[in-house]
């Protein structure tokens, strides 16, 4: 964190200095280039979402909904090619 936040953050300075900050960042960074600033902020966190996404597909894999149960016993039959229940000995 730098300074200047944990100094927002305690209150020892207030909207005068906060806008004084703001300024200062227009000036480093160029009011032209803000636009640019935020739309590269937007991508990053779009990315983040999309991976976030497909991490958590990865993490819940489409064989979840091979998961057969069996009709007679309703054995949890984890095995997508089994034909016949190992418990119970049914077709499925
Ligand atoms: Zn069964």
């Amino acid at each position: 964190m730098s300074p200047l936040i944990a100094l927002a953050l305690f209150g020892t300075i207030g909207t005068p200095e906060l806008i004084i900050i703001l300024i200062l960042i227009v000036l480093i960074f160029g009011a032209s280039k803000l636009p640019q600033l935020g739309g590269a902020m937007g991508k990053t966190i779009k990315n983040f979402k999309s991976e976030m996404r497909d991490g958590m597909a990865e993490s819940t894999p489409g064989t979840a909904t091979a998961i057969k149960f069996c009709a007679k016993c309703g054995n949890e039959v984890k095995d997508p090619e089994a034909a016949f229940c190992h418990k119970c000995g049914k077709a499925l």
